[in-house]
């Protein structure tokens, strides 16, 4: 079993030891821009959990905080403005998926036609 390393940078940033730029925040959760957008509107969304990926979010966070994650997605989809035009999410996990932070978040893409 992988195990949760604390010195990933998506830790630091929820540590506040490094600087973001936040769009949006609750107790379970921080939506901020990505430091090297691939489209007009890149932000990524961060459950506070200590938690790798997806299916480690899924397995280790309780109910009431996986539909809290959730749901302030679709609050910040509100925010951002990008319900009519639409948008792509997407998580990535391991060597295959392409995660380059093992800390468990989703990209929400928008702003323009999303060519992945
Ligand atoms: P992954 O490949 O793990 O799904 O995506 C990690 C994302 O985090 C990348 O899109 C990358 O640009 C972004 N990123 C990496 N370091 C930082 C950082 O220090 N601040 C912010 N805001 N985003 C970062």
């Amino acid at each position: 079993m992988k195990m949760y390393n604390s010195e990933n940078i998506f830790a630091k940033i929820l540590r506040k030891e490094i600087p973001c730029e936040k769009v949006y925040e609750d107790e379970v959760s921080l939506f901020i821009n990505d430091i090297n957008p691939i489209a007009k509107i890149h932000v990524l969304g961060i459950p506070k959990s200590p938690c790798i990926d997806y299916s480690d979010f899924i397995e280790k966070e309780n109910d009431k905080n996986i539909s809290a994650f959730f749901n302030s997605v679709e609050k910040v989809l509100t925010l951002l403005d990008v319900k009519k035009d639409g948008y792509k999410i997407i998580t990535n996990s391991g060597i295959n998926g392409g995660q380059e932070v093992p800390h468990f978040h989703i990209h929400i893409l928008a702003g323009e036609k999303i060519k992945l």
